[in-house]
């Protein structure tokens, strides 16, 4: 017989939507355990742009909960003292991004873009994270609130109790029984919920992320348009996200990286100086409609949340799905987007 250990909820994936759920659970008072097969932002999270943006107009996936987002993460902002948010604003135009109110920007916007736009869209109260960081943080801040942690602990499946109204993470070495068991894993959630017999279909896509070094300064905002979307942090570094296309080896990469580039140096002045520092792919967990899967599935206890695009929606989702598990009232803002419009 292996141990078994009894728990009130087992977060099971810490990227940032699994890592914002414990946080959320641990401060409403919830004994919370978080297991990872890594470590924390070790998934699609290590990856992001990380834009946290406002609705962004009525296309796209998780229409409604996206109007959350801003607002949640400054509120994350404010409880957690130190969060690293940056809100920079972003300045978008193009056919992609051709949202509503678009006007003639504002000239000092972004000092060094060599063509700024006739019509754009600027919205100052947009920002980004720096995912890993801000992953971490949140786990940190859920220790302080009392949650345990375990990583380099991979779920092998799920266990389901009827008889003792429990659920189950079987570890291997060890059976974590809990009350309510969270899927957060990323890509990894479907596999672990065939094992209770939960179809949670799953189209999850690659994307490119291309890291360039600069000097700090070159450009002042989140910049989006039909060719590019691009963020420079701190230290300089430029992350500029790109669908994949395909690339197959290191040198296809590379030569996807040199392109990206060229286009940066053509897109601001002065910036002949800019190097590619690293081109890596990312899977992003993706369902099979689109849109999000959070909350309850049939088998009681437990839930799932996954979700694109996760790092903006993450503080969102960490508030709604808390507040279900904690007082079992369903949350009208997930009515779309329940797990079991799959059964
Ligand atoms: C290039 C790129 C750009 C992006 N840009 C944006 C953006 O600008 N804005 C935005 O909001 N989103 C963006 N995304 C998407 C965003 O990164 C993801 O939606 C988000 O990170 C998903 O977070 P997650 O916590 O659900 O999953 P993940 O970060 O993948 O975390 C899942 C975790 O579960 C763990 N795990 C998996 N299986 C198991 C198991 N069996 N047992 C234990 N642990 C397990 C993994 O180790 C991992 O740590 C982008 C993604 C990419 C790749």
């Amino acid at each position: 017989m292996r141990p078994w250990e009894l728990h009130d909820s087992v977060v099971i994936g810490a990227g940032v939507v699994g890592a914002s759920i414990a946080y959320h659970l641990a401060a409403r008072g919830e004994a919370v355990t978080v297991v990872d097969a890594a470590l924390p932002a070790s998934g699609a999270t290590r990856h992001s742009f990380a834009w946290i943006s406002d609705g962004g107009g009525p296309d796209g996936p998780a229409l409604g909960l996206r109007d959350f987002a801003v607002e949640d993460w400054r509120r994350l902002g404010t409880e957690i003292p130190g969060l690293e948010l940056v809100w920079s604003g972003a300045l978008t135009w193009g056919d992609e991004f051709g949202r509503s109110s678009a006007i003639a920007p504002p000239i000092d916007v972004e000092p060094r873009l060599a063509h700024l736009p006739v019509r754009a869209r600027f919205s100052p109260e947009e920002g980004w994270i720096d995912p890993v960081r801000v992953t971490e943080q949140l786990i940190d801040a859920a220790r302080r609130h009392g949650a345990q942690t375990l990583f380099g602990a991979p779920a092998l499946r799920l266990i389901r109790d009827e008889a003792a109204g429990t659920v189950g993470v079987d570890l291997g070495h060890v059976v974590l029984a809990a009350k309510n068991v969270i899927v957060a894993a990323g890509t990894g959630s479907s596999a672990l919920c065939r094992s209770i017999e939960v179809d949670l279909p799953m189209t999850s896509a690659p994307a490119i992320m291309v890291r360039l070094s600069a000097p700090p300064g070159l450009i002042a905002r989140i910049v989006a348009n039909d060719e590019f979307e691009a963020r420079q942090g701190p230290d300089g570094t430029i992350l500029l996200p790109r669908g994949y296309s395909g690339e197959d080896s290191d040198e296809a990469l590379a030569r996807t990286g040199e392109a990206v580039r060229r286009l940066l140096v053509d897109s601001f002045e002065d910036a002949d100086d800019v190097r590619l520092q690293s081109v890596d792919v990312g899977w992003r967990p993706m369902m099979s409609d689109g849109e999000p899967a959070i909350g309850a599935t049939r088998v009681p206890g437990v839930h799932v949340a996954v979700a694109h695009p996760g790092v903006c929606l993450a503080a969102t989702i960490g508030r709604i799905v808390a507040a279900e598990i904690t007082t079992s009232a369903a949350a009208p803002e997930l009515a779309r987007f329940r797990p079991t419009r799959f059964d």
